[in-house]
């Protein structure tokens, strides 16, 4: 076991660290041996309301903050992205230590992280509005303004690039900040807003609050003077917070949620390759991807070879400690290693397995790789997201078949098509109800490309262009200007 110093384990309010109101605090367990890593300030609405004032008081018209040039906005991000970079190895090895994820791909995610806030940091001065040729005696532009304070919470499946993807767009637009991490993986998110700190961010712009969802969460969701929630997580709790928002004040809401997404391979795919795609969909961090490509559909001309080949690949995954050179680490808690067994459990009754299908050890949430073969439509596997390293391979014959039964679920995140052939590739592009595509590869995400959902799968767009424009407002100012001066 690697030994990592955690430095901060309590509320971070306007760039001081406080204990939370009620002096309460939460364990955080370490996936690997199911051991308390650290107790961790709990927040609550008390705390959360003095998040949201600090954070008011950072977004008055003549702070620190608002007053400062856009450009420097974007100096303080690439500020940050420098301190992340400087960090990196730290960052990885405790995201792996609170997360369980393999320490190479932490430290992969946390530098890809700061190249996110560059991204970002480059948008900051380049946020254009209009001039409109509008009727009249008049001249009419558009002005974009950050939508004001903003609250975020989230997941606990990438730690450090989820809080990257909200906060690097809401700073470079000027939106002050109240984040929620999840409670299951608190610690890398402290450590960032001490890098934050250490930026040189003004007090009161970034705020962050471990704590649980329907305390926390609920506060923050509930809360009259946050005029925008960004949100990522499961599709249950994304219900909860766009129908709570209404209730206070019509607060603006961007969700990123569930998916069921499905990759199809056709007949002309190379086998071998399509099985290394199809693998990397279904198990890239333990399968704990919302955008996993969980249902893998496989033209009746390859399936059998395919299923070998799959099978094949996951029997060779490295599974375990994931401070070593391992694939995959545990599942991340109790409850979703429980969730996922009772998958498997369905599995192995309605579908053939031709991999894996149980735990692995007696401690730690760590999981086989799981394949199922001959799954069919409309059993549990095939409709329900597991998050696991659970991969579902279903038979179909033809293109019309394929994209009906794709687009038989309420999710529509990711998909992905495995062909050699470019008409059959941008057939299925257009006719796929989905918010990515990927063309014979998967989950290439960047920070230049918008990644969200259709359908049940989410509200509005993060990363790219699309993804500031979720934390701008549009002012529309119209002035009288007399055609022929009097
Ligand atoms: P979850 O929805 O239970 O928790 C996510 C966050 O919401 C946590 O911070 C949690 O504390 C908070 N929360 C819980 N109840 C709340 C409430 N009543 N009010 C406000 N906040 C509340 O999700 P989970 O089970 O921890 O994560 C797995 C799910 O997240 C999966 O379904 C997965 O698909 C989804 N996910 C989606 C994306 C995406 O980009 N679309 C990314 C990661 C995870």
């Amino acid at each position: 076991m690697v030994k990592v110093d955690i430095k901060y384990t309590k509320l971070f309010i306007n760039n001081e660290w406080v204990d939370a109101v009620s002096k309460k605090t939460f364990p955080t367990i370490n996936p690997q041996d199911e051991t308390v890593i650290t107790q961790v300030a709990e927040g609550d609405k008390a705390d959360i309301d003095l998040a949201v004032k600090a954070a008011v008081k950072a977004f008055h018209r003549y702070s620190e903050w608002r007053l400062l040039d856009a450009s420097q906005r974007g100096r303080l991000l690439l500020k940050l992205a420098d301190l992340m970079e400087r960090d990196v190895k730290y960052l990885g090895e405790l995201e792996t230590l609170d997360c369980g994820k393999p320490v190479a791909q932490a430290t992969g995610e946390a530098a890809w992280s700061a190249q996110i806030i560059r991204y970002y940091a480059g948008k900051a001065d380049k946020i254009l509005g209009n001039t409109i040729p509008a009727d009249g005696e008049v001249l009419s532009m558009t002005i974009k303004e950050p939508v004001g304070v903003c609250g975020q919470i989230l997941p606990w499946n990438y730690p450090i690039p989820m809080f990257v993807w909200k906060i690097a767009p809401a700073l470079a637009a000027g939106c002050t900040l109240v984040i929620k991490p999840a409670e299951q993986t608190p610690l890398t998110a402290l450590a960032l807003a001490a890098l934050i700190k250490e930026a040189g961010f003004p007090p009161g712009v970034v705020n962050v609050i471990p704590g649980y969802g329907p305390t926390a969460g609920a506060a923050l969701t509930n809360h009259p003077c946050v005029d925008k929630m960004a949100f990522t997580g499961s599709t249950e709790i994304g219900r909860i917070i766009m129908s709570g928002a209404p209730k206070v004040n019509l607060k603006r809401v961007t969700l990123e949620l569930g998916g069921k997404s499905p990759l199809v391979i056709f007949n002309d795919a190379d086998v071998e390759k399509a099985a290394q795609i199809a693998h990397r969909a279904a198990f890239a961090n333990a399968g704990q991807c919302c955008a996993a490509g969980t249902r893998t559909f496989v033209q009746s001309g390859i399936y059998e070879a395919f299923v070998a080949k799959a099978a094949e690949i996951a029997k060779k995954r490295t599974v375990g400690n994931p401070y070593e050179d391992v694939q995959q680490g545990p599942q991340i808690d109790n409850e979703m290693f429980t969730k996922v067994m009772g998958y498997i459990q369905s599995g192995k009754k309605e579908a053939r397995c031709v991999a894996g299908g149980d735990r692995i050890g007696k401690t730690g949430f760590y999981i086989q790789p799981t394949v199922f073969a001959d799954v069919k439509d409309d059993m549990k596997i095939a409709k329900e997201e597991i998050f696991g390293p659970v991969q579902s391979i279903l038979k179909f014959d033809t293109f019309d078949e394929v994209i009906d039964r794709a687009n038989n679920t309420n999710y529509g995140l990711g998909s992905g098509v495995v062909t050699k052939d470019i008409t059959t590739a941008l057939a299925f592009a257009k006719h796929i109800r989905a918010g990515t595509v990927w063309v014979n590869t998967y989950e290439h995400v960047t920070p230049q490309t918008p990644f969200g959902g259709f359908k049940e799968s989410g509200i509005g767009r993060e990363m790219g262009e699309e993804g500031i424009l979720q934390y701008l407002e549009n002012k529309t100012v119209t002035i009288n200007l007399p055609k022929k001066p009097q």
